[in-house]
């Protein structure tokens, strides 16, 4: 899952920012309106959380001109001072969601989580594949309630498999969802965290298959009765 998170106060944007990348979200970090209207014009993500008041463009003005582009990304407002004008002007233009600072990161989290849910085939806190519960709040893996070593980043492939059991996700779609500006995405960066991942699931018998020329997929099973 990738986020776009545009905020001008540095020390409130490193904060955030690397509390998404622990929780293995793929995080960009635009300081101004201008640069964050560019990323969302060219880039993919999963959800933008927008500071309302930015240099140059406002986040209302980014939001605006998102909406324009007909672009359904999730935004979730950040407003400075919980004043009624700003979130109604906000929601109006097609915000999903707003948060007056200063706010808990708990709260944020949240709040990401459930706006990231919205678009998943899944719209509940946990990922249940048989006996696999994929646990986004926890951000951990179970087998029959046994937690499961995974790294950050084997953890974000299989979410997204997850969240979209049943359909294939092509490589492109994973690295288009996984990275963001800083991240070296080697050419079988995907293909490697298949093959760890499969390592750790097949002997428990979950298979992820390999679509030839498409990409991966995760049969759409339900838990254990
Ligand atoms: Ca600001």
């Amino acid at each position: 899952m990738r986020i776009l998170l545009v905020e001008d106060d540095k020390i409130l944007a490193d904060a955030l920012c690397r509390a998404l990348i622990q929780s293995a979200y793929a995080v960009d970090v635009a300081g101004d309106g201008d640069q964050a209207d560019n990323a969302l014009a060219l880039e993919i993500y999963d959800l933008a959380i927008l500071d309302i008041g930015l240099p140059g463009l406002s986040g209302l003005d980014v939001l605006r001109r998102l909406r324009a582009r007909k672009s359904r990304v999730p935004v979730l407002m950040l407003t400075a001072f919980d004043t009624l004008a700003d979130r109604v002007q906000g929601l109006d233009l097609g915000a999903d969601d707003y948060l007056a600072k200063p706010f808990d990161l708990p709260e944020l989290e949240a709040r990401v989580r459930a706006l990231l849910r919205r678009g998943s085939t899944h719209p509940t806190p946990s990922l249940v594949h048989g006996r696999l519960r994929l646990d986004t709040v926890g951000r951990r893996v179970y087998h029959d309630e046994q937690p499961l070593e995974l790294s950050a980043r084997e953890f974000a492939v299989l979410e997204l498999l997850l969240m979209r059991a049943g359909r294939v996700v092509s490589k492109e779609h994973m690295v288009n969802h996984l990275y963001g500006w800083g991240d070296e995405v080697g050419a079988n960066a995907i293909e490697v965290y298949v093959y760890r991942i499969r390592k750790k699931l097949e002997p428990l018998g979950c298979e992820i298959r390999t679509v030839r020329g498409m990409g991966y997929l995760m049969e759409r099973i339900g838990g254990p009765d």
